[in-house]
């Protein structure tokens, strides 16, 4: 019985205990104390001025009205010129391209649609938040592979991949360029999964949403783009941080059309649709995304500079980030072996909010990470550093 509304009402199992997410709480420790939030990577860089325009002007032009369920047609060919010119994959776009309200959704029910109660699913640990709370929606459950953590980056263990397949193992969810540890997986890497996918039939769902913020000179290469992949994978992406809209919830999916017309099954009693004013100008803004992201990937490259060498200077020592929007940083040399102890601290101690890695860690990994985003203007980067400073003098 609850006892505040005298009814019999408790939570379904299925969310029972799930809690608010880290980003959320991160993000209102930053407000409460008016710290730095270097927690939930919400971008503070400039988006492209033509997209902004497109998209008032298609509000006052009257596009507010649901569009298709599976996106306007002029998105889901922008999407598929987009990964033919970028990856040389080439997809249908009336029956393999989706839009959805963020990869979030995208992922829920590529999840929801692919996988079934009892089901396992694979997950390179740490990860994340979403992909956990994915499985237990649809009744599977995610297994986490470790990934080792060597010197200043950190590497696929095979034999660890390996290990996790089980005769339940359904499908893999594959984060390239990865949140939360700005890994880029290499093309060996790639390999050794897409041929463990094979051999197990599994699945593949990938999360490509930073495709393409990669800082080294090997850019983004998707799974789907190996031998033999293609007709498994559904490979996910969206424009929130390549056009850093974030608020905007405009993400997609492609893939061979029987995988796509089941994830739509279920995208569909999700949301129906999503935002139709945004649809057209992003399929304006992406076919001449590469000019766009080359300027983005010069700032946030500048930023991770920047706040690496702050850390350091700190006396953490930050690990590579070759993608993406963070930088991990191992706490020990600061004198505490708990990521969570450092960053319940860190507000009030230095006036900065960061997140401990372990709160995307599914099983017990190492606890004196923290992730830092950098995704931030360069003068909010110079303060937090400084601050960070000063904390180590
Ligand atoms: N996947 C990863 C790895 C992320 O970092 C994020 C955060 N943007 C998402 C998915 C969610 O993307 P979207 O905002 O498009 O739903
Ligand atoms: N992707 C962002 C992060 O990892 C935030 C996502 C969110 O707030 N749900 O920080």
């Amino acid at each position: 019985m609850d006892t505040v509304s005298g009814t019999a009402w408790r939570p379904a199992a299925r969310v029972a205990g799930m809690g608010t997410s880290i980003f959320t709480e991160m993000t209102e420790l930053a407000r409460a104390t008016g710290a730095i939030n270097l927690g939930q990577g919400v971008p503070e860089l400039a988006s492209p001025p033509a997209l902004l325009r497109d998209v008032a002007d298609a509000v006052l032009a009257g596009a507010n009205q649901y569009p298709p369920a599976a996106g306007l047609l002029a998105l889901r060919e922008a999407v598929a010129a987009h990964q033919e010119r970028c990856y040389g994959l080439a997809y249908d776009p009336a029956a393999e391209v989706l839009v959805t309200t963020g990869a979030t959704e995208a992922l829920a029910a590529a999840v929801l649609a692919l996988c079934d109660p009892g089901d396992e699913i694979i997950a390179f640990d740490p990860c994340y938040d979403a992909y956990a709370a994915d499985a237990r929606l649809a009744g599977a459950t995610l297994v986490g592979v470790p990934l080792a953590v060597d010197g200043e980056g950190f590497l696929l263990d095979g034999d660890a991949l390996r290990a996790a397949v089980t005769p339940r193992t359904r499908a893999l969810i594959l984060n390239t360029p990865h949140n939360p540890t700005g890994k880029v997986f290499t093309p060996a890497e790639l390999a050794a999964v897409a041929a463990l996918c094979q051999e197990h039939d599994l699945t593949v769902i990938t999360d490509e949403v930073y495709e393409h913020l990669v800082y080294t000179d090997r850019p983004h290469l998707p799974i789907a783009a190996l031998p033999g992949m293609r007709e498994r994978t559904v490979t996910v992406s969206s424009a929130g941080k390549t056009f850093n809209t974030t608020g905007w919830k405009v993400g997609w999916v492609s893939g061979p059309a029987p995988l796509v017309a089941a994830v739509n099954a279920a995208k569909q009693f999700l949301t129906y649709a999503s935002g139709t004013p945004y649809q057209g100008a992003l399929a304006r803004a992406l076919g001449s995304v590469e000019e766009w992201a080359a300027g983005l990937r010069a700032e946030l490259r500048a930023n991770r500079d920047l706040l690496t060498e702050g850390l350091r200077a700190a006396g953490l020592r930050p690990f590579r980030a070759d993608a993406g929007y963070f930088v991990q940083a191992d706490v020990r040399p600061a004198g505490y072996r708990d990521g969570v102890a450092f960053c319940r601290e860190l507000p009030g101690r230095v006036g900065v909010v960061a997140i401990p890695t372990s709160a995307f860690q599914l099983a017990e990994g190492p606890r004196w990470l923290v992730r830092f985003s950098f995704c931030k203007r360069p003068a909010v980067l110079e303060d937090a550093v400084a601050r960070l400073r000063r904390s180590a003098d």
